[in-house]
């Protein structure tokens, strides 16, 4: 099946589909060029205040996977000048004991941002964690009240596996504004804040989950499709539209081998562009999470020093919120 079937629009697929299969969507630069600038706001900050930008990673027992995705992030820490430091808790420990430990960290003045390795074990409740957690210090959007501004379309903490979804569409220059897109999954922290970010660039979005009924018959309609599931092969080229631009969140192992939801042989047939797994969001993923615990300093900063408003609307920075030409203008989204 190609482009040209006539069963889409020519305008849209012009500028969507590749004549030379599909475009990959690779992460690495998009990654290395967030860095940079981060790098960079690190080194300003550190020079301002005289202290570096600090993340705290709370890791709840010995979890292989969550493990090495936690050292990950405090090597990338390290990389840009980000103080990371590892608080590691038995497997075992209390409800009590980790409120404990995180309240300490929301107290801790070099602490900027704090996140907590996701799944806990079985006895130990997200609300534990959430109603814990300082939201300004909650750098990977977990708190009500940053999924809240993120609803409302304010400045908050987004989840960032969702935001590195989304940036790594916009960077790329994939057009989103009146795009149909459908997001396959419906998490708090990955699903649905990837479909509030898609409706904020104005795409139109439908989200699809474990109940929806004939998944192929949403897929097919979608010029911009996004798929967190956590099953492999769910997605395959059969269900998707010619020349739609695919976001592999997915992660999996298959004997062995790490994959994403998507079928990428099959895919790879039909659409313009997709991310490889790994290496497409994994990447952003982590380089946003520097610019979050960047971005929580120096609005720590502001606000001990009385400088920082209450609500900003998405897309006009904190920092930059108190200038008097900023405009008033409504929040932006839905
Ligand atoms: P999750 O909490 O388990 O949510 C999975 C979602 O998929 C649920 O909304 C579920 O629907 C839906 N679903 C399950 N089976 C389905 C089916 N057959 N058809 C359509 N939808 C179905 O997982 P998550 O935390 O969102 O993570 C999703 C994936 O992203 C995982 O593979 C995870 O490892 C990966 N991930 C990647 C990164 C990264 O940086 N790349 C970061 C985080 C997570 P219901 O709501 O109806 O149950």
């Amino acid at each position: 099946m190609s482009e040209r079937d006539g069963r889409s629009s020519p305008g849209a697929q012009a500028s969507l589909a590749g004549t030379d299969g599909p475009r990959l969507l690779a992460g690495a630069s998009i990654a290395a060029e967030i860095r940079s600038r981060v790098a960079a706001d690190v080194d300003a900050f550190r020079r301002r205040h005289g202290y570096p930008p600090g993340l705290a990673v709370v890791m709840v027992g010995a979890d292989a996977p969550s493990a090495v995705y936690l050292r990950q992030i405090l090597r990338s820490c390290r990389s840009v000048g980000i103080e990371g430091r590892l608080v590691e808790l038995s497997g075992r420990v209390s409800v009590a004991r980790l409120r404990r430990e995180i309240a300490a960290l929301n107290a801790d003045p070099l602490v900027s941002g704090i996140i907590v390795q996701m799944p806990l074990p079985r006895h130990l409740p997200l609300s534990a964690v959430i109603e814990t957690l300082d939201p300004a210090k909650d750098v990977d959007g977990l708190h009500p009240l940053n999924a809240g501004l993120l609803t409302l379309g304010y400045e908050g903490f987004l989840p960032t596996t969702a935001h590195a979804a989304v940036e790594l569409l916009k960077r790329s220059g994939i057009p989103l504004e009146g795009r149909r897109a459908v997001v396959v999954g419906r998490s708090n922290v990955v699903g649905k804040p990837a479909a509030l970010l898609l409706l904020r660039e104005h795409a139109t979005v439908t989200i699809c989950h474990s109940r929806t009924r004939d998944l192929a018959s949403h897929l097919r309609e979608a010029e911009i499709v996004v798929v967190a599931v956590g099953r492999p092969g769910l997605v395959t080229g059969e269900m998707l539209r010619p020349g739609a631009v695919v976001v592999d969140i997915g992660i999996n192992v298959v004997e062995g081998t790490l994959v994403g939801d998507v079928d990428y042989p099959s895919a790879s047939r039909v659409v313009s562009a997709i991310t490889p797994v790994p290496g497409g969001v994994g990447p952003v993923t982590n380089a946003l999470l520097m610019t979050h615990v960047v971005r929580a300093a120096e609005a720590q900063v502001a606000a001990a020093t009385g400088r920082r408003p209450r609500l900003v609307p998405a897309g006009q920075r904190a920092d930059r919120a108190n200038h008097r030409t900023r405009s008033q203008r409504s929040p932006v989204g839905p």
